[in-house]
């Protein structure tokens, strides 16, 4: 077969050679070590949460020296989505995994090593697959969807395995004349490898995760180039990893059962390969069963919930990393106010099983994010939030922003802030009894008091009420009211002598709470009291009484 006239038929058009590509896309120049990695989602317009851990393992293993670029994989247009580039770089940006080269947006790019968009990247695919039909490494295949069918029904009655390979693969010895009688019929075809594969033998890859993978190797004359001339996932990648000077390839461990035949093309077209780093998927406890975290199934796969629910952007990363590199919470209980940049990340003391998402870590990180924050800082976020989430807290923030700002600065910047917010979207609940269009009673009142024991109580404190109170003032009232009613003001005392008494200050102030709240649990009565006002203070006391 003189395959140098087979490439020239079929790829009249190349115009470059690979040693072109190779001066056009020169090694980085980078110092030794450092990495160059890439996220290579495609613009399917969803983002698992694996995706994002996976961007953010690229992100941390570049870390301040490092390249970390974004390559976009639309070779299936079937399942592209408009807008879905914007979309990928607002979900990285939102949790603060932005990459430093490749896509900017739909259209734009940066770097030197683009184009970034496999779809604008054709000249180059047909220049490696001529070399590679040069070589005597690839084919073309004119067999039909029926004659692809029939082999599939024979090795199914042979029980042989399934594929296009060794005797399978009709077109694979075809001579010249009968490819050419093909191509002058217009009959479409696809481009395949010819594998030189053994699956008697083993390839081995030294994953920096899974460790040592031994694989038969790979035997299947797969499809580099469709008949439209687009190129498979597969072909694209390997060509793409090279010329962009990837070091490491990080991915989701699906990708392991390519290996053999990544590792065959990379050596058919003469590149080194790159590292692997292969990423066990996110498991959820299901019924007592771990199980991966699905996209059909789980709400939270995917990155646009923790947008829409209003989880801090720093709370899904900084989780994230528990997950990553589980020394991580040591070291941030050390480092307190380092950004997490700066936590020394290694790819190799990452898990090789699955990392079990953990709901309540997540809210507790989350929560620990937003109670240092400031009430003017949580007063912005959730403002922009409810403008896009929740029209009806929106309203309400509008309605009296001061008011809003006011119940937010209790309880806040002081040694010990309260935990009660993880998310943009808890924030309504957290203050509902401020308003009175969202108030209800949610809590009892403390058991062990007779409703006249509680009129009493709310008696007594609306007459001493006075909304000028300072805090000193007020508790101190409140102190007074105990012991005419029949309770100690002090909780030691009352302790020491329970049955002596109806109950002690803090059933008291239980009582004033559950009426003007409805919950037994709130920040600072005094401020909760201030900030409701004194009509609405009053008149709920009042509708309290039994
Ligand atoms: N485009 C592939 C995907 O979205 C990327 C796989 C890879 O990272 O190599 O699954």
């Amino acid at each position: 077969m003189d395959n140098q006239k087979l490439a020239a038929l079929l790829f009249p058009n190349v115009t470059k050679t690979p040693d072109d590509y190779e001066n056009i896309y020169p090694p980085r120049g980078l110092a030794e070590g450092v990495k160059v990695t890439r996220f290579a989602p495609s613009p399917t317009g969803f983002m698992h949460l694996g995706n994002l851990f996976s961007a953010l393992i690229d992100k941390l293993a570049a870390g301040k020296d490092g390249v970390f670029y974004l390559r976009i994989e639309d070779t299936d247009k079937k399942r592209e989505v408009d807008g879905a580039i914007d979309a990928a770089l607002a979900g990285l940006a939102a949790f603060g995994v932005v990459p430093n080269e490749g896509m900017t947006g739909q259209e734009t790019e940066k770097g030197a090593y683009g184009p970034y968009k496999q779809s604008k990247r054709a000249d180059i695919y047909a220049c490696y697959a001529k070399k590679l039909v040069e070589e005597g490494r690839a084919y073309p295949c004119f067999c039909t969807e029926e004659e692809l069918a029939g082999i599939r029904a024979r090795q199914e009655a042979e029980g042989a395995n399934p594929g296009y390979y060794g005797k399978w693969a009709v077109w694979r010895e075809k001579d010249l004349p009968a490819i050419e009688q093909a191509l002058s019929e217009g009959k479409p075809y696809v481009l395949r490898l010819r594998s030189l594969g053994d699956e008697n033998k083993k390839i081995f890859v030294n994953d920096l995760v899974k460790g040592k993978i031994e694989m038969p190797e790979n035997t299947q004359d797969i499809v580099l180039l469709k008949t439209d001339g687009i190129p498979t996932y597969h072909f694209a990648h390997a060509v793409d990893d090279h010329l962009m000077r990837t070091t490491h390839v990080v991915r989701g461990d699906e990708w392991i059962a390519s290996l053999p035949l990544h590792v065959e093309l990379f050596s058919a077209l003469g590149f080194k390969p790159p590292k692997y780093v292969h990423i066990s998927p996110i498991m959820k406890l299901d019924g007592g069963n771990k199980r991966k975290l699905s996209k059909r199934k789980d709400p939270e796969a995917a990155v646009s919930y923790y947008i829409e629910k209003g989880y801090p952007a720093g709370g899904v990363a900084e989780y994230l990393m528990t997950l990553a590199n589980s020394n991580f919470e040591d070291w941030r209980r050390a480092n307190k106010d380092l950004p997490a940049d700066d936590f020394p990340f290694n790819v190799k003391k990452m898990s090789p099983s699955g990392a079990l998402f953990d709901e309540a870590k997540f809210e507790d990180i989350c929560k620990n994010i937003i109670s240092v924050m400031s009430a003017d800082e949580v007063f912005e976020k959730t403002g922009e939030w409810a403008k896009q989430y929740d029209p009806e807290l929106s309203a309400l923030i509008e309605e009296d922003p001061e008011k809003f700002r006011n119940i937010l600065s209790i309880d806040r910047d002081v040694p010990k802030p309260r935990k009660d917010i993880a998310a943009w979207s808890m924030v309504k609940d957290y203050l509902s009894y401020f308003y009175d269009s969202l108030f209800k009673i949610e809590d009892a009142m403390p058991q062990q008091l007779s409703d006249a024991d509680i009129n009493a109580v709310l008696d007594a404190y609306i007459a001493a009420y006075d909304e000028n109170d300072d805090k000193d003032t007020w508790f101190q009232k409140l102190k007074d009211l105990c012991e005419p009613l029949g309770f100690k003001p002090n909780v030691k005392e009352y302790k020491k002598n329970p049955e002596a008494y109806k109950g002690h200050v803090g059933d008291v102030s239980g009582v004033i709470r559950v009426a003007t709240t409805g919950r037994r649990n709130t920040p600072d009565l005094y401020y909760v009291l201030k900030y409701l006002g004194k009509d609405r203070v009053i008149a709920r006391l009042n509708a309290a009484k039994k």
